[in-house]
Order: structure tokens, then C-alpha cells, then sequence
């Protein structure tokens, strides 16, 4: 087996089930930060939830890491930064969390609506009190979404089933993609006018903290309910207080706290106020879905296969992935190339993405797959797809990418010229089909990028190939193929020579001191 897995914190026993198919697996959910620090260096894998702290002193103490997985959604316990750094991939279960913290959201709703916490109180303190607890029915009336993503949209199918009419503020989503959920996407101060119950689903960002206070409050309706089950210090809880105590709006439902545990805070005295302690995630099939899911995504890592929920690595689409495929393996190629054509310290890496290949999303999946060669070549440490731009940009190396629509009568093309303190090189490959090499420079060829070749910058004029042919077959080198690209007769012009053998540096030294002959470079693709 080989590979081994630390689960550091209580996850549900299917996940670690799935895990023991293809890797040793260590449960350990007491493990302190210092046992940890000492412990991981022995680890492939490790799980966790949100105990376990993975800090920066944790992924240095690491040796073979090459994945940390959060069986939840949020990673505020990980240190990304120093995970990509080191190359490690950070992966979380995004979706497994959904519908539990819509279903939870609901309650919330459902509880304010129709005022069960508190009637459940009364009724065990033995009183009767029916007419205390008049409630509103949802049915016809309106709920408006802050935040239309994954936890949004499933509020949205279940404010549907509930007869309710939907308003969407989300600066993100499009009318049209709204429209095709069949909500309404609409302004923010809209959203709070007209809605009679309001749910929060965004992340907590220095734009959304505090992006309910004291005005927000004052524009909504006197009936308005308002919920949040995402990250506490979304609302502001002191305007929210006096919005409930003076009646301004007529309940709030939190799941979440600006500090949590709450003490001491004296929203808790309020009956309008229903609470729970941070339990939206917290049902048996969002814990066996994040188990499940975190576990695939270790086994696909181990098997070589993509994951699907990388946090700090684009991530393709199946069918995406398909087609970028061979794209991938000619970046790899033309990178090999260039490292080994080009002369001096890289100083700039400039990729240009022309056609086709520039409308797919996350294309810079290339740019990566280019540096992590490039950098592979220069430098002892591992390079991955994970760190190559941390570990570029910590070198100086510049990076540039773009996209142009033109692509010079092919469908896509993927263009790398790289600068260096002695000069420049570009190259330029497509893959419609299969890898090939089109450009050096501004000489258009057409070449297979594999096996061993030499390529030649010399003037074109009557004996030059054949000069250069020969030398090589002085040295018992046969040509197996041989490409020629020039811009003008008797000017400048390139030649590549796929050979059959290998080719010393003296031959190349040789080649490059012929007469016409202003270059030569041995390539091994
Ligand atoms: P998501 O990333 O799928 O969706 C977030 C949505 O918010 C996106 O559509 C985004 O466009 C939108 N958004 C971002 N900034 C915005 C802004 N300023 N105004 C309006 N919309 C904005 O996230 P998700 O999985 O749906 O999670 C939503 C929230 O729920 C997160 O804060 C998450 O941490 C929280 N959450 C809480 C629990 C819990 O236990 N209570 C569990 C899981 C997730």
C-alpha cells in the first residue's frame, strides 16, 4: 500500500472505511498540535475538520504531504499560504453541507414564523398560553436571499415548495441565471424593502461584515424576519439588538456569533430571538457526505487522478479536462523545449493563449504546467502545479499571461517566450490534434515535439542544409527528419533535425562553428 493517512479529528466511519482501500490509516482524534508537528512527517494524507489546527509549523514539519483534507466546508484552521508554498493541495467538501444548512435555515424560519421555541418553552413551564403565539404563514410571502451560492440556491427550492416568492441579491449572479432558478436577482435596499423574511448566505468579508447595522434595519419591513446561518459578524449584533428590542423588525434567527461561544450577550435575553450554536452543518449525512467526499478526493490523489474540490489549484471539469488534455502535454513540452534552447537566467515567462483555448475557464492550468517544468529544470526543491507561481514570483520571475482570438489559422495555440539576461526564445504549439510545434520564434514550422533533435539558426543560401547535414553524418548522426523555416530567401531561416542518436556538445559546438551557421541547439524532448 504504502501511502499512509492521519485522521487527526472524529470524522463519520464511512469516510475512514473508503480511506483503508488504498492506504494505511492512523485515527488519532486527541492529537495535540506538538504530537502532530512531531508525527506528520510520516504522512501522505491527513483529515481533518475543525480541531485540528494545520499551521504553518505543522506543513514545515511535513516531509511527503501532499494533501490536507477539511471533511466540512470551512478551512480557517488551515494555512493555505504555507500548504501552496510547500506544494501541498487543500481540499474540503463543499457541497456535502448544503442542504443541511438550508434545512437549517428553514427551521430558523419556520421557528420565528410561527414562534415554536418559544411556545415549546411555555408549554414546559405548564402553561396554555394559545393566543400568545400568533403566528404568520409563508405561504405568499416573500423571502429574499443574500447570497444566491451553493446553501442560497437550495433555500431557494425549498422557499418555492413553500409558496413563497424569491428576491436574490448576489453581485455575482446574472438576471438570466437567476431568472433560470426562477428567483428574482434584485439591488440590496430592494431586497430589504420587500422581503418578509430575510436569509443570509454569503461568506464573511470585509464587504460583507457589518453589511447589516442600523440603516438596513431601518429600511425593513416591521414584520421582517431575518436569519443567519453563514459566518457571525455578518449582522451587526449590537443594531440588531436594538432592532428587535424596539420592535423594528419582528425576529432574528442565528446560528452564528460574532464571538462563539455568546456569553454574555444580551441578544440571548430576547424572545424574538431564536438560537443555535453553530449546528447548520451538523447533521449524520453532512458528516457522512464530508467523510465520503474528503476520502475520494484522497483516493484520487493517491491514484493519480484530479480531485474535484482543490482549494489552491484550478480544477477542470471532466469534459474541460478532455479536451485541454493534450494542451497539457504540449505546454510540457514546449517548457522542455524552451529550457533547454534557451541561454542564460530566466528573467520573464510570457504566455499567450490565442483562439479557442482563451474561452475555457481556468486555462491558467497551462501557464502552471509551463513553470512547474521551467522551474523543475532550475531548482532542487519539488515544484508542483500547486506552488510554481509562489515559488516563480518568490524567484522574480515575471509572469505574464493573455489572451488573443487570433490564432493565425489554427483553432487554439499556446505561445511561451521567455527572456532571460541574455535575450529572448519563444515557441509556439497547437493540439487540435495531436502536440505539434508551429512557430520558433518567427519561423513557422511543423514539427512532433519528441525525440532528439538539433536546431540550427543559419543564412539561407544554396549549401548551408547540406553542409550541416553532413557534419552531423561525419559523426555517424542520421537524420531522421528535417524541417526548414524561413521568412525570406537568402535571409535568416531555422532548421529542425530530428536525429536518431544523441548528439555531444562538441558535434553541437561544431555545428555552431560552421560558416552560414549563426546557431545550434540540441534538444531532447
Ligand atoms: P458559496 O461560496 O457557494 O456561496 C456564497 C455566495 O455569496 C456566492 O454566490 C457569492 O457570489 C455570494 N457573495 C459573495 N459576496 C457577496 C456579497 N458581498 N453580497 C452578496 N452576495 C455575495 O458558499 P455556501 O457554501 O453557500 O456558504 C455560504 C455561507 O454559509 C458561508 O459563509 C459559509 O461559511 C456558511 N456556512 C455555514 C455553516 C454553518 O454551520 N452554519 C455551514 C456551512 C457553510
Amino acid at each position: 500500500m504504502g501511502q499512509k493517512v492521519i485522521i487527526a479529528d472524529q470524522i463519520n466511519e464511512k469516510g475512514i472505511k473508503e480511506l483503508e482501500d488504498v492506504a494505511e490509516v492512523m485515527v488519532d482524534t486527541s492529537i495535540t498540535q506538538e504530537e502532530l508537528i512531531n508525527k506528520i512527517k510520516d504522512f501522505d494524507a491527513i483529515v481533518v475538520r475543525s480541531r485540528t489546527k494545520v499551521t504553518r509549523d505543522v506543513i514545515e514539519a511535513a516531509d511527503k504531504l501532499k494533501i490536507i483534507a477539511r471533511a466540512g466546508v470551512g478551512v480557517d484552521n488551515v494555512d493555505i499560504e504555507a500548504a501552496t508554498e510547500k506544494g501541498i493541495m487543500v481540499v474540503n467538501a463543499p457541497e456535502s453541507t448544503s442542504v443541511t444548512v438550508a434545512e437549517h435555515a428553514m427551521g430558523l424560519i419556520m421557528s420565528l414564523a410561527r414562534k415554536i421555541s418559544i411556545a415549546d418553552r411555555s408549554v414546559k413551564e405548564g402553561k396554555w398560553e394559545k393566543s400568545s403565539f400568533m403566528g404568520i404563514e409563508l405561504n405568499g410571502k416573500t423571502m429574499g436571499i443574500i447570497g444566491m451560492g451553493r446553501i442560497g440556491t437550495q433555500v431557494a427550492i425549498r422557499a418555492k415548495a413553500f409558496g413563497m416568492k424569491t428576491l436574490v441579491y448576489d453581485p455575482y449572479i446574472t438576471g438570466e441565471a437567476g431568472a433560470e432558478l426562477g428567483v428574482a436577482v434584485v439591488e440590496f435596499d430592494y431586497l430589504l424593502r420587500n422581503s418578509d423574511v430575510i436569509t443570509i448566505h454569503v461568506p464573511l468579508t470585509p464587504e460583507t461584515k457589518h453589511s447589516i447595522a442600523k440603516e438596513e434595519f431601518k429600511i425593513m419591513k416591521e414584520n421582517a424576519i431575518i436569519v443567519n446561518c453563514a459566518r457571525g459578524g455578518i449582522i451587526n449584533e449590537d443594531d440588531l439588538y436594538v432592532a428587535l428590542k424596539e420592535g423594528k423588525i419582528a425576529g432574528a434567527g442565528l446560528d452564528v456569533f460574532e464571538n462563539e461561544p455568546p456569553e454574555g450577550n444580551p441578544l440571548l435575553e430576547l424572545d424574538n430571538l431564536v438560537a443555535t450554536p453553530h449546528i447548520g452543518a451538523s447533521t449524520n449525512e453532512a458528516q457522512r457526505d464530508a467523510a465520503l467526499i474528503v476520502a475520494n478526493e484522497i483516493k484520487n490523489v493517491f491514484l493519480g487522478e484530479a480531485p474535484k474540490n482543490v482549494l489552491n489549484m484550478p480544477v477542470l471539469d471532466t469534459e474541460t479536462f478532455q479536451i485541454i488534455k493534450p494542451y497539457l502535454q504540449l505546454s510540457e513540452k514546449l517548457a522542455t523545449f524552451l529550457i533547454q534552447a534557451a541561454k542564460g537566467n530566466i528573467t520573464e515567462v510570457d504566455i499567450t493563449y490565442c483562439g479557442e483555448l482563451g474561452d475555457f475557464p481556468r486555462i491558467d492550468i497551462l501557464s502552471r504546467t509551463v513553470l512547474k517544468e521551467i522551474l523543475n529544470s532550475i531548482l532542487t526543491e519539488p515544484v508542483n502545479m500547486i506552488n510554481a507561481p509562489t515559488i516563480a514570483k518568490n524567484r522574480g520571475v515575471v509572469i505574464t499571461e493573455s489572451k488573443r482570438s487570433e490564432a493565425e489559422g489554427y483553432k487554439s495555440l499556446v505561445k511561451v517566450k521567455i527572456k532571460s539576461d541574455e535575450g529572448e526564445l519563444s515557441i509556439e504549439g497547437t493540439a487540435t490534434k495531436e502536440p505539434r510545434i508551429v512557430r520558433i520564434d518567427e519561423y513557422w514550422v511543423n514539427v512532433k515535439p519528441e525525440g532528439t533533435m538539433v536546431i540550427t539558426r543559419y543564412k539561407d543560401i544554396p549549401g548551408s542544409i547540406g553542409t550541416i547535414g553532413t557534419k552531423l553524418g561525419e559523426h555517424g548522426i542520421n537524420i531522421a527528419k528535417m524541417q526548414v523555416g524561413r521568412e525570406a530567401p537568402g535571409e535568416e531561416a531555422v532548421m529542425v533535425i530530428t536525429v536518431d542518436q544523441m548528439v555531444p556538445s562538441e558535434v553541437v559546438d561544431e555545428i555552431r562553428a560552421l560558416e552560414h551557421v549563426y546557431d545550434a541547439v540540441y534538444v531532447q524532448l
